[in-house]
């Protein structure tokens, strides 16, 4: 009677069944979340066997949900790079928070469908309230945001400028961009992340029409080199419409000078966004705030929450206090989508995806749970970290690559400088499994590159990792 169906009946299985088989997962995601230390933070992968296991599956025969549920576990256990290990020190990609998974499977059960809000009118109205209270942090008068949840930091900066070429010039909305007098540029740091490249591809802007400024010594970007770069193309006839500053680059977690862009757009009259997908999460932390002084001058602000606000992915966030503009963006009316409400905004009409589902409210439960207090004591708690690293690694005969106040720590050998070195360090630590970290090239320098960004990870793990560097280095 409470033996699980399979087929058809699978869909929606009465209690008993449905009970025992959530009970499993909780057991199995419980189990995990006691070994994941234990483990290699990564393993190598054999992709015959990978595949092999997995085409094994051919769904002729229904299976039973516990046994799927084991064997995908122990796929995902067996090949993944464990994102959610305290010794995981990568690519900004967190340990989700308990409630952030809880908010995904409540999410995922109710299904609000996020196009038109008369369809699922506290969705909307939750994410409606969470932008107001990251722009209202990041510096935007709180009643002014709009903005959108989407899924990562590409799709909140492609937002971005497609904001910025409906606003600066109307007739691309209707005409494209063969309406325009010449060719449309925008401008990043040669630091930034080439996202970039995609949107100018996808918009049919180009690749070529995005413009990389070099950086300084600090891994910031140079703003006289790109005032004389914007001059010059000025000159050739080129349109230059949007500077992206960076407020945390991927490499280096450097935040670029967000206050001279911002006066820098003012007095040549462009469209001035900021990337903070990573470091947007500091305006949390009243100590890291003042680090991103300057963001809130930005026309637009990307937000990822799936980095260092540490919900499951994805979910990223377009901000901005023109709402207006981002409305004439994305307008559409269709006789088939529910009529608006008054005094409401339709998700579909502030974004570029149309069906989309619940992003925020993995972030509005983390939040809500853990305070914006316990946000910014985890955020510290992480810079704290960083600084114990640098600390280390300095002893132990390395030089610090980068300088800024997020948790990001790139350093180099003393004794060899190549990037051969440094790359063949960070495959013998990953290798290992005691740690994962990457190699990197700032301004053409090697190095190597450790995010702190889980909250599993403790002055140990710290000095676990500066014992794996110090060991691959022999
Ligand atoms: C991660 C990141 C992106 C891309 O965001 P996704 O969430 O991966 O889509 C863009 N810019 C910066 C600065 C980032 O750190």
């Amino acid at each position: 009677m409470d033996q699980f169906p399979v087929g058809r009946a699978s869909f929606d299985p009465a209690p008993p069944a449905a009970e025992r088989v959530w009970r499993h997962v909780v057991d199995l995601l419980e189990g995990e979340r006691k070994e994941i230390a234990g483990r290699a933070v990564s393993a190598p992968v054999d992709v015959r066997r990978l595949r092999a296991a997995i085409g094994a599956y051919d769904f002729d025969r229904p299976a039973a949900p516990d046994d799927v549920i084991d064997d995908v576990a122990e796929l995902l256990r067996a090949t993944t790079v464990h994102t959610t290990h305290p010794r995981y020190f990568g690519l900004f990609n967190p340990t989700p928070t308990l409630m952030g998974v809880i908010g995904e499977t409540l999410a995922a059960a109710f299904n609000p469908q996020l196009a038109a809000w008369s369809h699922a009118p506290a969705a909307a109205e939750i994410e409606a309230h969470l932008l107001r209270f990251l722009g209202g942090r990041l510096g935007y008068p709180p009643e002014t945001v709009a903005g959108s949840f989407t899924s990562g930091g590409a799709e909140a900066n492609l937002t971005a400028v497609l904001l910025a070429l409906t606003r600066t010039w109307p007739r691309y909305g209707t005409e494209g961009l063969r309406a325009l007098p010449g060719r449309p540029v925008l401008y990043a740091s040669t630091e930034s992340h080439l996202a970039w490249l995609k949107i100018a591809h996808a918009t049919g802007l180009g690749r070529d029409a995005v413009h990389l400024v070099p950086t300084g010594p600090d891994l910031r970007l140079d703003v006289p080199n790109l005032a004389h770069q914007i001059a010059a193309d000025r000159a050739r006839g080129d349109l230059p419409f949007l500077v992206v500053g960076t407020a945390g680059t991927t490499g280096a977690g450097a935040i670029d000078p967000l206050p001279e862009l911002a006066d820098l757009c003012d007095d040549l009259g462009l469209r001035f966004h900021a990337d903070a997908a990573y470091g947007g999460a500091a305006a949390l932390s009243d100590r890291l705030r003042p680090a991103l002084s300057g963001i809130e001058r930005a026309d637009s602000i990307t937000v990822d929450a799936h980095k260092w606000l540490s919900v499951p992915m994805g979910a990223g966030a377009l901000l901005t206090t023109d709402a207006e503009g981002l409305a004439e963006t994305f307008r559409v009316t269709t006789s088939y989508m529910p009529a608006d409400v008054p005094d409401t905004v339709d998700p579909y009409t502030s974004g570029q995806q149309w069906s989309r589902r619940f992003m925020g409210l993995k972030l509005f439960l983390s939040l809500a749970v853990a305070g914006r207090a316990g946000y910014a004591e985890q955020l510290d708690h992480d810079a704290d970290l960083a600084d114990i690293l640098r600390e280390r690694l300095t002893d132990t005969g390395w030089d610090i690559a980068n300088d800024t106040p997020l948790p990001v720590v790139c350093f180099a050998d003393r004794a060899d400088g190549t990037w051969e070195h440094h790359d063949a360090l960070a495959r013998r630590v990953v290798g290992g499994g005691r740690a994962w970290i990457s190699p990197v090239r700032l301004n053409g320098r090697a190095a190597l590159r450790a995010c702190v960004i889980s909250h599993r990870t403790t002055p140990a793990d710290v000095d676990e990792l500066v014992h794996a560097v110090n060991d691959a280095r022999g």
